[in-house]
């Protein structure tokens, strides 16, 4: 049975309770973990407090980044086993899975490497005056994460957290917490000083709630849905702590008439079959030029019908969904749009011989989708595609930024002036120009603008988002 890891050591949670942990695939529960109560957040607050105080807080940054290294080198040695258990734990494909294990020790090799590359600055002022810019970690940062990739988010979010010396908290999903609490035993045997960094698993509403509302945390990161997202945000609010959201998107690909359509269309499908489509940036709305809808649209659907879910083992593209309330959600979608007369343009299958239990939903395209039903608008998180036209670049702008949502968008064109100009207009985080880039990307600044969230993840900003700025003015003067 799993445990929570507070100071360096697993303990089980104060009331005795715990949960159990479902392989998707099956719809069966494989183990347990703690049901985290107040108190027990509590506990892991304290420890990271007296972390900051103790052995963690006189670290200098080199030695930070050695054991964050080290940290990178042993989730490598043990892939394979960290692979497996990510693809039970939520059901995706064993070549996702190992991607996402390398993902995540990739994070720990960049943060590793750039700990002590974080400058302050000398600022020239007035004479006999010497002016430093220090950046100084928060202290305990709290981290409250999702289900959809639990290996590459402890990564992106719990590693530059502690190359820039704060000691996290992290809660990680009800759903999918089984590699973070793996990466504690590879922190505890790279080095990392007790309290450095403490996980407590359970309920949103209940460990997550405490966590956020918790006196003594002095930063809060939260990736999820943009509902728990502004619980979050007004949690922080409260003690005017800094919010860091990352939240969902409903990300376009923009494609012109001169877009290399073969090139194009693998990118498509695989945007939003990969994690069979719960990726906060899966290419979700496909907006074609008019004039090569039937055409383009065509290539993707015959391409799209290959497309299968099946089973970890079976490696296809994509697995079941996370969770029975994920699957009933991503079918009233499904359903409705075919009750509003959208046609299907392309069904993917769910593969023979998967489990009964598991929670399959077979890839799906609809086109044309109208521009105001909830397809076009509001985020599926699952592997649902929606068509759409549009009539020339500035009619593409407008509906690719039509949505609450700014996370990421692509543009498909040869015209370099066009790709400039479309990039530029994207109200979002991220563009890509003729490429998409679902999840990966640790050197690539990262995060959302409207209801996608604020702040940014990956990349060395990364670094500067963990980081209070303390201005010191000293007069040397005689
Ligand atoms: P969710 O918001 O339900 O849960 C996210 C986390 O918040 C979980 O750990 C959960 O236990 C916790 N939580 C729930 N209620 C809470 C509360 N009251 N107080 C504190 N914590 C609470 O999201 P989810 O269902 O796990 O993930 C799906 C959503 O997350 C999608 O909308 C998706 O787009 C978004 N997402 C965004 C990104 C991104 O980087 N932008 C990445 C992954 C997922």
């Amino acid at each position: 049975m799993a445990k929570h890891f507070i100071s360096g050591q697993w303990v089980a949670s104060s009331s005795g309770e715990t949960l159990p942990v479902i392989d998707p695939a099956t719809g069966e529960a494989f183990d347990e973990i703690p049901r985290g109560t107040k108190a027990d957040v509590d506990r892991a607050v304290r420890a990271a407090r007296s972390a900051l105080g103790g052995p963690w807080g006189r670290l200098t940054a080199t030695e930070r980044g050695r054991i964050l290294s080290r940290m990178g080198a042993l989730i490598l040695e043990r892939h394979e086993e960290l692979s497996q258990l990510e693809a039970r734990d939520t059901g995706k494909p064993m070549s996702q899975a190992r991607n996402d294990i390398t993902v995540a020790a990739r994070y720990c090799e960049y943060y590793g490497a750039a700990a002590d590359k974080l400058h302050g600055e000398q600022i020239p002022y007035l004479n006999d005056f010497h002016v430093v810019v220090l950046h100084e970690p928060y202290g305990v940062t709290a981290h409250i994460l999702p289900w959809n990739y639990p290996a590459q988010m402890f990564g992106r979010s719990v590693i530059p957290a502690l190359a820039t010396g704060n000691a996290p908290v992290l809660k990680p999903s009800e759903d999918a917490c089984m590699t973070p609490l793996a990466f504690c035993d590879i922190a505890r045997a790279a080095g990392l000083p007790d309290g450095a960094l403490n996980v407590v698993t359970g309920l949103g509403e209940e460990a997550g709630d405490a966590l956020t509302h918790h006196r003594d945390i002095d930063f809060i990161t939260f990736t999820g849905s943009p509902e728990v997202g502004t619980l979050v945000q007004k949690a922080g609010a409260e003690r005017t702590l800094k919010v860091v959201l990352e939240l969902g998107g409903k990300s376009p690909h923009i494609v012109f008439d001169d877009a290399d359509f073969e090139r194009t269309a693998g990118f498509v499908i695989k945007a939003i079959t990969q994690n069979a489509g719960q990726t906060c940036s899966a290419g979700s709305r496909l907006l074609v030029q008019r004039n090569v809808y039937d055409r383009f649209v065509a290539l993707v659907a015959e391409r799209f019908k290959q497309s299968v879910a099946g089973t970890p083992a079976m490696d296809k593209d994509c697995g079941p969904l996370i969770n029975a309330a994920q699957k009933t959600r991503v079918e009233g979608f499904i359903r409705q749009a075919k009750q509003s007369g959208i046609a299907v343009l392309a069904e993917g299958r769910v593969a023979e011989g998967v489990h009964k239990g598991g929670y399959y939903v077979a890839p799906t395209l609809f086109g044309p989708v109208p521009r105001d039903h909830a397809l076009a608008c509001s985020e599926v998180f699952g592997p649902v595609l929606s068509a759409l036209p549009f009539d020339d670049e500035d009619d593409a702008i407008r509906l690719a930024n039509a949505t609450d949502y700014g996370l990421i968008a692509a543009v498909w064109t040869r015209d370099g002036g066009r790709q400039t100009r479309v990039a530029r207009a994207m109200k979002c985080g991220q563009v890509y120009i003729n490429a998409y880039g679902a999840g990966g990307g640790v050197e690539l600044p990262f995060g959302g603008v409207k209801r996608s969230g604020h702040g940014r993840e990956k990349g060395f900003i990364a670094l500067q988002e963990f980081c209070t700025v303390k201005t010191v003015v000293q007069y040397h003067g005689r």
